[in-house]
């Protein structure tokens, strides 16, 4: 752990594995921090947040400028931390290291931009100004599917409004956490300003970042059901919250589009970290009579994906996180061919040679997907591609509508007002059109309903570690 800018074991040194996904092996030890590690965090966040908040814009961007520059030049390092712990292959983990300096990048330069405002009063002798100022002690929790970029999301913006942060990085994932924190170090970001606190259990650390009276905001990426629980605790305490949460992204076929291209999409973004992603497509809506011609070029392009070890060159399906993972997919699958779903390819573990030890599940697509299946309604985390045939006439928007998530959605069309009515009637917060990646550090990020709240990345990002100060002068 990084506590007060020094390495830590865990206060009764207690530790806890870490492990490959791909192999089952065990290939690290880490420390299991206790409460008062925790409370240890807290305070040196706190100790630091007067010196840090008074640094210029300038110094502190220089700070992450630096930090920008050093995760440049571990790119290869970082991934292949990211490929042994996490699984994703390794082209993909160079993308996401990639995508990860982006925040610090864009965030130096936004540092340099939290303006302020004057209001004109209806009084002559009053004037008005707005200014903004950082939080305080931000309470930073972090998923496994994304282990370094969403570090970056998160304390980039913070560091850079002058937020003093604690992160605790998912169980699964650690070590990136500990190389980014590396980074940090080496950036000669002051002490006690970035603090990492690595913990098994992550329901004590919870707990302090919604209620210790020094932590001012906690921003959490993660599962719904952790996301309301937290957020209902941080209410009680008055903290602000950002969230992101969960999703069940739709991605609509029009009849207008040419079903190969879309097909073509469809798999990449639905296999991005074999499906272990919240922007996931979860429900792909195609016109009946297209069905048959998308579902075919979709298992095409599945057949000729390679699952495997991240390490291995050509490896597009990396390994589920783990067992309940597993668990998880193969419920859905079950349910859904008991209710009638076609199986057109998957529908399996993988077990074959060195698989055997790793979490890995076939990519798998089935066809006539109804609203009576899990699969329609829960959230997949994994390598399955649900097909809904709809009918043309049919309000295909408010069948994409139907849930309770609202994160990212998906449109493919070549009718231009076909794409501004879906793009405005979606009740999701990112919407691609025609347009599989509609990520990136400058644009916001975040969704509605039970997806969550507030944004990250953008101009949006540094808001949410800000408050908004009214000065009234009288002249
Ligand atoms: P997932 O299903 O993606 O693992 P979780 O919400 O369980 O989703 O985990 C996301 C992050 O939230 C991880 O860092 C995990 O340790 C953390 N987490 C889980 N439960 C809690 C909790 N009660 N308090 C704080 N963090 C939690």
């Amino acid at each position: 752990m990084f506590i007060d800018g020094k390495w830590e074991q865990a206060e009764d040194k207690a530790t806890f594995d870490v492990f490959n996904p791909a192999t089952g092996d065990v290939i690290s030890k880490v420390a299991d921090g206790s409460q008062k590690d925790i409370i240890s965090a807290i305070h040196a966040a706190d100790k630091a947040f007067p010196m840090w908040s008074s640094l210029t814009a300038y110094q502190r961007s220089g700070y992450l400028y630096r930090a920008h520059q050093l995760m440049m030049d571990r790119k290869e390092d970082l991934a292949r931390t990211m490929t042994l712990e996490q699984g994703k292959p390794l082209a993909a983990a160079r993308n996401e290291v990639q995508y990860g300096a982006d925040f610090l990048l864009w965030f130096a330069e936004e540092a340099k931009r939290v303006y302020g405002q004057t209001i004109p009063s209806s009084r002559p002798d009053q004037r008005f100004m707005v200014i903004k100022q950082p939080l305080g002690v931000v309470g930073a929790v972090t998923p496994w599917n994304y282990p370094v970029s969403m570090i970056t999301r998160k304390l980039a913006p913070a560091l850079a409004a002058g937020c003093t942060v604690v992160l605790k990085p998912a169980e699964a994932t650690p070590l990136c956490a500990i190389e980014m924190f590396k980074i940090f170090e080496d950036a000669k970001i002051p002490k006690g300003v970035v603090n990492l606190v690595t913990k098994l259990d992550p329901k004590p650390v919870g707990e302090e970042f919604v209620t210790h009276p020094m932590i001012r905001k906690l921003t959490f990426t993660g599962s719904t059901q952790v996301g309301k629980m937290l957020a209902g605790r941080a209410a009680q305490h008055m903290k602000r919250i950002s969230l992101e949460l969960g999703g069940h992204a739709p991605f609509i076929v029009y009849d207008d589009a040419d079903p190969v291209h879309a097909a073509k999409g469809a798999v990449l973004v639905k296999f991005l970290n074999t499906g272990q992603a919240c922007i996931s497509p979860n429900r792909i809506f195609v016109p009946c009579d297209r069905v048959d011609a998308f579902a075919t070029e979709f298992a095409n392009r599945v057949n000729a994906m390679k699952a495997g070890n991240g390490m291995e060159q050509g490896v597009k399906i990396g390994p589920l996180v783990g067992p309940d993972a597993i668990a998880k997919v193969e419920n859905q699958v079950a349910d859904a061919l008991g209710k009638g779903a076609h199986l057109i390819t998957g529908g399996k573990r993988l077990t074959d040679g060195a698989l055997e030890k790793g979490y890995f599940y076939a990519p798998t697509v089935l066809t006539h997907v109804t609203r009576d299946m899990l699969i329609f309604r829960e959230e997949t985390f994994g390598p399955v591609a649900p097909i809904i045939a709809y009918d043309p006439e049919d309000d295909v928007i408010a069948m994409a509508n139907d849930t309770e998530y609202g994160l990212a959605a998906y449109v493919y069309t070549t009718n231009m007002s076909r794409a501004m009515t879906a793009f405005e009637r979606l009740r999701f917060g990112i919407i691609g059109i025609n347009d599989i990646n509609p990520t990136s550090a400058s644009a916001p990020f975040g969704g509605m309903k039970d997806s969550g709240m507030g944004r990250e990345g953008a101009k949006e990002g540094i808001n949410e570690y800000l408050e908004t100060k009214l000065g009234g002068f009288s002249i």
